[in-house]
Parts: structure tokens; C-alpha cells; sequence
């Protein structure tokens, strides 16, 4: 199928996850819940271990860690949740303009509840100014929402500080993590963090499974589940739980405990050797994004002058994404990107390239060599 380049969109489960997931299919299968057998008891203590797994890497305990189905759950869960339990202290939530669409557009579905949300702008390099945060906060904002890593141009947001400001203004503050965590520091405590949300299948966990950070103590986070069944997860989110998932999902993090620091290095090494080589085989790339601050397996570009859905079109053998695979369904230029002020031009011309685990220095040569190719072409098509 080609060499896989999208690893912001999903990536490979890790074949060390899968292996310690398999028991919990065929041998383990009890139902987490069933406190009556020793079936149940032993799928209960695999979920604690990968609570404590998922919470050791973000610097939360086990009890702060609530499952769900993968981070627009989670998303949904931290707003609308907060929101419903909240409500009657004021009705103000600030977020900005590249958040994913499963907290902008659970915002709009708060607007219509009569909720006002003030959505702040990042500056060209991507990076959300926390003074601007500041600003947009009154005294009926109850909620602050901003990702740790962005999904489509990486660029690394300033959570710490925001989590500061947050603190001072007694507001509560969600930040979407999924991009970052690994592969940036993370630490709730540190950065002041309230809900965070978490997903197995970006950090080579599976697909269908992830968590919502909820701080329990100074402050004590309040909020309201969402999907109202048995009452698990405390209340917070009913449904049986999906233990393979779960225990996959811990194997997951723990792996990134131990690796993330010296794979993101190598995987930096790589994305910088993609970019240069493009550089020295085609005129016109443009980086989308400041370099520095960003997510280490992420580049972003427009080639000068060539539309990305005929790009992608052409490259049967790399496969890239535009935007993000949430809204590459439509032909609409990144809003993302557009909300950095980029042209909507080179906004239509961009590409994503996302580095992971799995990419061999091989593979960033084929690649490289391949879309220099298809976009020379298509440029040659139109002279
Ligand atoms: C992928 C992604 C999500 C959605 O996660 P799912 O588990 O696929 O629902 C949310 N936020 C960001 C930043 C993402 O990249």
C-alpha cells in the first residue's frame, strides 16, 4: 500500500500492544464490572493497571483517569459536561480557532444551548498567544479549551502558561492532548491541567478506546456524564468497559513512558530530512507553521503554485492527507490554516506529512523523491 506518512490521523497498532492485548479476548474476557467471579476480578485489575499506566504518564492517579471510546468523547464529555454542571454559575467558554471539530463543534452545539463561546485566533506561526487568552476570559467563563499539540501543522501550544492564568481567574481548564503526548511534556500537575483528553490509537494503541483526565483534587473538577447506563466509571461514563482496548491503551502509554523522549529525537531527525530533501528537489515549499515549536513528526507545506487534492491524487504510493482525516471529506480549504492567516491558495496547496514509530530513514528518501515527482508534474500540466 505504500509508504504510510499520515501517523497524525491514526498509526499502526505497536506489535508489542497487540501482543499483551490478545489474553483479554479469548482468556480474560470477564466483564470489568462482574464482582462476583474471579472472571470479572481479573479483567478489573488489568483495567486498574492500565489506569495507572495512563495516569503515571501525564502525572495523574489511576482515579482521575475516566475511559471512553477515543478523544471526541472525551472532547464532548469535557464540555458539555462542565458545561451542564456549571451553567447556572456563568454561560462563557473560550477555546481557539484550531482546536479539532470535536470541541469546536461541541461548542456550537453549547452556543445553541444558549452558551457564548469566544474563539481566539492563533498567531502565523500557529502558536495561541496565552495574553490573548487572557483577555477573552470574563467573570462568566467557566471553561477554557485549548489542544496541547495541534493536529494538522503541530505547533505546540503554551499550555503552562495558560494553565497559570486559568488558576489565577478560578477557570477551568480542558486541553485536548492527544497530539502531544509522548512526544512534548505533559504534566498536569505542572501545567495546571483540569480534563484532558487522551487517544490509545495515536500513540500506537488501538483504535476506539481513549480517556478523559479528571482532576480530582484543588480543584475537585465537577461535571456531568454524558451517557447515562450502569454507572461506571463513576457515574461519569456508563457502559461496559473494553478491556483488550483498555489494556492496550495502558501498554500503549507505558511504552511512550519509556520511549517517547529518544523516538521523538529520531523522528525529528527524519521529518528534518524530508524537509530538506524536498527543498533540494523542488522550488517553492513553503512550511505552513513555525519549525521549531512543533510536534517532531510533523511537517505541513504547500508547494507553490499545486493544489493538494491533485497532489494527493497523483501519489498512489505516499500516503499524506491534507487538513485533517476528520474533514478531508470536504473540499475546503484547512480552517487551521486559515485561521493563521495563510492565503487560501497555498491553504488549498497544503500537504501533511505525519513521521511515526514505524518510518524508516528508506522510506522518507521514497517519499521525498515521489511527491518532488507528481508535484513537478502537475506544475509542468498546468505551463
Ligand atoms: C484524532 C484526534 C481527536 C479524536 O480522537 P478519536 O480518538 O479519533 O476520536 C481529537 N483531537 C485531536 C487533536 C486529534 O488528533
Amino acid at each position: 500500500m505504500g509508504v504510510y506518512l499520515d501517523n497524525h490521523s491514526t498509526t499502526r497498532v505497536d506489535p508489542r500492544v497487540v501482543e499483551v492485548m490478545l489474553p483479554y479476548f479469548t482468556e480474560t474476557y470477564g466483564n470489568a464490572a462482574s464482582r462476583s467471579h474471579a472472571f470479572g476480578w481479573a479483567s478489573e485489575a488489568a483495567v486498574e493497571d492500565a489506569r495507572a499506566a495512563i495516569g503515571a504518564l501525564i502525572g495523574a492517579s489511576p482515579a482521575e483517569i475516566v475511559f471512553t471510546s477515543g478523544a471526541t468523547e472525551s472532547n464532548n464529555l469535557a464540555l458539555k459536561g462542565v458545561a451542564e454542571h456549571h451553567g447556572s454559575r456563568g454561560r462563557h467558554i473560550v477555546t481557539t480557532a484550531i482546536e479539532h471539530k470535536a470541541v469546536l463543534d461541541s461548542c456550537h452545539h453549547l452556543e445553541r444551548l444558549g452558551f457564548e463561546v469566544s474563539v481566539v485566533s492563533p498567531g502565523g506561526d500557529g502558536v495561541v498567544d496565552p495574553d490573548a487568552i487572557a483577555r477573552a476570559i470574563t467573570d462568566r467563563t467557566i471553561l477554557v479549551s485549548v489542544m496541547l499539540a495541534n493536529n494538522e501543522m503541530g505547533a505546540i501550544q503554551p499550555i503552562e502558561a495558560i494553565g497559570r492564568l486559568t488558576r489565577e481567574r478560578k477557570v477551568l481548564f480542558h486541553c485536548d492532548a492527544v497530539q502531544g503526548i509522548g512526544r512534548t511534556a505533559f504534566d498536569v500537575e505542572r501545567m495546571g491541567v483540569d480534563l484532558a483528553s487522551l487517544s490509545a490509537h495515536k500513540i500506537y494503541g488501538p483504535k476506539g478506546v481513549g480517556a478523559l483526565y479528571v482532576r480530582r483534587s484543588r480543584p475537585r473538577v465537577q461535571l456531568i456524564g454524558q451517557i447515562d447506563g450502569g454507572g461506571h466509571e463513576r457515574g461519569l461514563r456508563s457502559g461496559t468497559l473494553n478491556v483488550p482496548a483498555i489494556v492496550g491503551f495502558g501498554k500503549a502509554c507505558g511504552l511512550m513512558a519509556e520511549e517517547g523522549v529518544a523516538e521523538s529525537v529520531r523522528v525529528r531527525g527524519l521529518r528534518d530530512r524530508l524537509l530538506s530533501r524536498l527543498r533540494t528537489s523542488i522550488e517553492g515549499v513553503l512550511v505552513n507553521g513555525d519549525l521549531e515549536r512543533r510536534h517532531p513528526g510533523n511537517l505541513n507545506v504547500s508547494f507553490a503554485g499545486v493544489r493538494s487534492d491533485a497532489l494527493m491524487g497523483a501519489l498512489h504510493d505516499v500516503a499524506v492527507s491534507s487538513g485533517s482525516a476528520c474533514t478531508s471529506a470536504s473540499l475546503e480549504p484547512s480552517y487551521v490554516l486559515r485561521a493563521m492567516g495563510i492565503d487560501e491558495e497555498r491553504a488549498a496547496g497544503s500537504i501533511r506529512f505525519g513521521v511515526g514509530r514505524f518510518t524508516t530513514e528508506e522510506e522518507i528518501e521514497f517519499a521525498a523523491r515521489r511527491v518532488a515527482e507528481e508535484a513537478r508534474k502537475l506544475r509542468s500540466d498546468q505551463a
